[in-house]
């Protein structure tokens, strides 16, 4: 397989929205030590393969917004199958899943968003989604939370509204509206707010702008650097920074890692953010072993399916069940190529981010894994 399969070509899934959402809230204590125990056993010893316990789950291809890295908008909105989606979530529960992140396209234009919550409130997952702001009101927001929305984030790429406007294709203005409703709706609620930032070559100036705005909120903030398809890559260039933006942006992200150290919200592993540059860079670039193969799962809007965001599919939902899934050969041999050869790496927030917390959690050496240039 070669490299240029590995980012999905323009149609299907937005692989920024999709992914920018993580679990802030594994309400059990010593989860996360458990879990790096018997992942680590894994690697190690080649015990039991760990149950994944993180899912995203693509619900909608429709969305009103119009960013300039994504081509979502210009396919005809479809939505995932309400049955599917049930019996994949209440199956991840019983496998040991804890947290569903729902993607798209734009999540709050799947009709059926508020059943999805509460189906995974009722089966004890917490859940998060990403939202481009376009669709936000306080009667969608009170009851998404009403059905037990653990974490939402908002996609906000900069503060000045001619960049918004390039970068995202709508008004800033409307966002801007939608932040105030959303900081009146969900205060003192259980639903924890988070800023998604696309980084590119547009909006290096707009990385610590953007954190003193979550800041100022009490909100989290998540900074990821745009990933575009080979095609993407010739017709948009414009959106990847040259060698004198990225020197620029390394000090911007210098600053950032600074601020964290004073206790900024910025969801990320200081070394994901102080790399995003690097990614730049070196395309073809990562630093830990992945275990997405090992830690998560994707179902797409055609219910199939993958080993992450960017791989192709492996099987198909119908037909099988996530713990026969599970335990084939199939998703055992995903997660081993995954960890060595099958992909030329992503800096994908939540995989790259998560891969890098698991390893050190683990003690598994971070390697400068870069592999081939731009
Ligand atoms: S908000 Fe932008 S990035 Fe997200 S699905 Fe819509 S067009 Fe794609
Ligand atoms: S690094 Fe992992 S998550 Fe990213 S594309 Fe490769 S296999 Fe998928």
């Amino acid at each position: 397989m070669n490299s240029t399969e590995f980012i999905p070509e323009d149609e299907g899934a937005c692989m920024l929205s999709a992914s920018k959402s993580r679990p802030a809230i594994i309400a059990d204590g010593d989860w996360e030590e458990r879990y790096a125990q018997r992942l680590g056993d894994y690697l190690r010893e080649g015990s039991p393969v760990p149950q994944p316990y993180f899912a995203v789950v693509e619900l909608t291809s429709a969305c009103q917004s119009a960013c300039s890295y994504c081509d979502c908008w210009r396919s005809a909105g479809r939505h995932l199958s309400f049955e599917n989606m049930n019996r994949f979530i209440t199956e991840f529960a019983e496998i040991g899943g804890k947290h569903i992140s729902f993607g798209g396209g734009e999540p709050l234009l799947y009709p059926r968003l508020e059943e999805a919550l509460s189906v995974c409130r009722d089966a004890g997952l917490s859940t998060s989604l990403s939202t481009n702001g376009l669709s936000v009101n306080e009667d969608t927001l009170g009851r998404a939370a009403a059905a037990g929305l653990s974490c939402l984030g908002l996609s906000i790429d900069s503060l000045r509204p001619e960049v918004f406007a390039k970068l995202r294709g709508v008004e800033l203005e409307r966002v801007l509206r939608s932040a105030e409703i959303l900081q009146d709706a969900l205060e003192d609620g259980p639903t924890s707010v988070f800023v998604c930032c696309t980084v590119s070559a547009l909006n290096v100036e707009d990385l610590l702008p953007v954190l003193d705005f979550a800041e100022r909120r009490d909100w989290g903030v998540i900074y990821q650097p745009v990933h575009l398809s080979r095609r993407q890559r010739k017709n948009r260039s414009w959106l990847l920074p040259d060698e004198p933006a990225l020197q620029r942006l390394d000090e911007v992200l210098h600053a950032i890692a600074k601020r964290m150290e004073q206790g900024a919200p910025v969801h990320s592993e200081p070394l994901y953010v102080q790399r995003i540059a690097d990614f730049f860079r070196h395309r073809r670039f990562r630093f830990a072993p992945c275990l997405a193969g090992s830690t998560t799962l994707y179902l797409d809007l055609d219910s199939s399916l993958k080993p992450c965001i960017v791989l192709p599919r492996i099987a198909r939902f119908q037909g099988t069940t996530l713990r026969a899934f599970r335990e084939s050969l199939r998703h055992r041999t995903a997660g081993q190529l995954m960890r060595r050869t099958w992909c030329p790496g992503c800096w994908l927030w939540c995989y790259a981010n998560d891969n890098i917390r698991w390893a050190s959690l683990i003690g598994l050496p971070l390697t400068e894994g870069i592999r081939g240039g731009r």
